[in-house]
């Protein structure tokens, strides 16, 4: 199977690009963080906004976790113990709490069970953190995508704004640097580029010129 590999910091256009490279090249794409973050939905209804994911807790929910992925066209779901989250999964509070809840190895041995399979099925764009390090790791291309916080927050504090939201730069820019940590720090699933992969910072281009950049280095490794 040919499977690329797209992770990168929060923000800085992984499913945009994904998307858009999927089209262009004819894989399928599979994006991992809306699974972490339905799950998170899950945890958040059984357990409440102010628990936090303790080991103990964290033990007790993913014993019987269910986990199901679904593409209507190219479209994908995910229904946690049958629930449906996918209105939901881009709320603040999921954000927030889902770099904690995703930092449990059982949870994410579960989660990587998902991803290999349909790794294993699909020529596909994988989107997500340890994708190309950890849950395949012989994908045939690897991108690391990447953007300095203060580009990423004015992009994001732009989209939000258009959307008639309330918020500020400095809210979404702290938003931003909280996750990176999290994401960066955690001793499971940290985000950290694998060894061979190419490194996409696109702080000073256009998204055009990253999609370009990107759809460039794949197709290089599809005809080697
Ligand atoms: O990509 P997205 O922003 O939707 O991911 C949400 C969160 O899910 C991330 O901040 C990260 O904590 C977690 N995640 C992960 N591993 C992945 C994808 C996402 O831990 N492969």
């Amino acid at each position: 199977m040919f499977n690329v590999t797209i992770d990168g910091v929060a923000g800085c256009g992984k499913s945009t690009i994904a998307e858009y490279l999927s089209k262009r090249l004819n894989l399928k794409k599979f994006n991992t963080g809306s699974l972490y973050r339905a799950i998170t939905c899950e945890f958040l209804h059984r357990f409440g906004r102010e628990t936090k994911p303790t080991k103990k807790l964290m033990d007790e929910f993913v014993k019987d976790l269910d986990v199901e992925v679904e593409f209507v066209g190219e479209q994908q779901k995910v229904y946690v113990n049958h629930h449906d989250y996918n209105n939901v999964l881009r709320e603040e509070i999921v954000s927030l709490t889902t770099p904690l809840v995703s930092g449990y190895e059982k949870l994410r041995e579960k989660v990587r069970e998902i991803q290999r399979k349909f790794a294993s099925q699909n020529d596909c764009i994988m989107e997500g953190r340890d994708i190309g390090r950890v849950v395949l790791p012989n994908a045939s291309c690897k991108l690391f995508l990447t953007a300095s916080p203060e580009v990423r927050a004015e992009r994001r504090y732009e989209q939000i704004k258009e959307a008639g939201e309330k918020t500020s730069f400095d809210e979404v820019l702290r938003d931003i640097k909280l996750r990176d940590k999290e994401d960066r720090e955690r001793e499971h699933g940290a985000m950290i580029p694998a060894d061979d992969a190419i490194i996409v910072d696109n702080s000073g281009e256009t998204l055009e010129e990253t999609l370009e950049r990107c759809e460039r280095i794949i197709k290089e490794k599809q005809i080697k």
